[in-house]
């Protein structure tokens, strides 16, 4: 948190500044009021939610008789804590399921998303977390359309240990690597199996087709326990859209939301929520191994804020 809080900082984080000038004066104009809206749409907030947050600030503002900024400020505080939501569970869906007879079936996190986004290197960050937490992990580069993202997935999973089941040639079924990778964590008795998918958007019916395929064949061997779609936060609406398709397709269970530390629009988070209906849980916040964390309602608005 201290280093997302840094990296906003860095960034210069307009919500935060402008949003605190604002919020310094002593009597809010119906200018103020518009700058203060303005600012939370400059910071990919989305129209519906900041106006929302505006009506219910004023609202209380009015009501409550509050007037010194310092009043003002705590209640924008909570009424964005509350717009990110700190009551959906953000847990993530990793623990394998154990049979009386001791027997362990993984849990299965298939990782969706356009190209680009950066689904290899959160699934390698991730494995990274996993791995220091016990948990042991197989990863599936169902990836087979772009020929190095395999070798990159197997470079960050040879980096902590973990094994990572491929296809012999490019271009090769996903679904059946899916698979592969899915039987051979049950074999070595894995707690999670990661699976990195390829995301081509060109075709939506293509991208239907395989992915409802991945799914298919791992649901006949364990439980898909988690499918994560990963977002670039310097996207924009951009990402909204493709958000929108994969929640259509996928069945998306949780976001990641990354390059988290080369925006200053930190609102996307809220947007994508409250469009998907589904929760970020963990945030990028660098190329680095280390630079995944998982998402906390009030660490993010004290970043934005600050
Ligand atoms: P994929 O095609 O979706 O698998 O994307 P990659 O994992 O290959 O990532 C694409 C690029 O984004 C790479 O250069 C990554 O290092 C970079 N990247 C991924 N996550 C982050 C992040 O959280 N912050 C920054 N700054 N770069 C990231």
């Amino acid at each position: 948190l201290a280093r997302l809080r840094d990296r906003l900082a860095r960034s210069g984080s307009p919500l935060g500044t402008r949003l605190l000038s604002v919020l310094s004066r002593d009597h809010l104009s119906e200018d103020d009021w518009d700058e203060l809206e303005e600012t939370l749409l400059l910071a990919d907030v989305g129209a519906g939610p900041a106006g929302e947050l505006i009506d219910a600030l004023r609202t209380r503002v009015r009501v409550e008789g509050v007037k010194d900024p310092v009043g003002v400020r705590s209640m924008l505080r909570q009424e964005l804590v509350a717009l990110v939501d700190p009551t959906l569970d953000r847990s993530l869906g990793t623990t394998p399921t154990l049979a009386e007879d001791g027997t362990k079936t993984p849990a299965v996190v298939l990782v969706v998303g356009v190209n680009g986004t950066g689904k290899t290197t959160t699934v390698g960050k991730l494995t990274r977390v996993l791995v220091a937490e016990g948990s042991t992990v197989v990863l599936g580069a169902a990836d087979t359309f772009r020929a190095a993202a395999a070798d990159q997935l197997t470079t960050w999973g040879a980096r902590v240990g973990v094994e990572t089941v491929r296809s012999a040639k490019d271009g090769a079924d996903p679904a059946s690597v899916a698979f592969d990778a899915v039987r051979t964590g049950r074999a070595r008795d894995a707690d999670v199996v990661l699976v990195d998918t390829a995301g081509r958007l060109q075709n939506k019916a293509g991208l239907m087709d395989e992915l409802g395929k991945i799914t298919r064949v791992i649901t006949k061997d364990a439980p898909l326990t988690e499918v994560l779609l990963v977002l670039d936060a310097t996207t924009g609406q951009n990402g909204l859209n493709q958000a929108r398709v994969f929640a259509e397709v996928a069945g998306v269970t949780g976001i990641v939301l990354t390059k988290l530390d080369g925006t200053a629009k930190g609102g996307i988070v809220v947007a994508v929520q409250r469009e998907l209906g589904v929760p970020v849980k963990l945030v990028g916040l660098g190329e680095g191994p280390d630079d995944l964390a998982p998402f906390d309602a009030e660490g993010f608005v004290d970043a934005l804020l600050q």
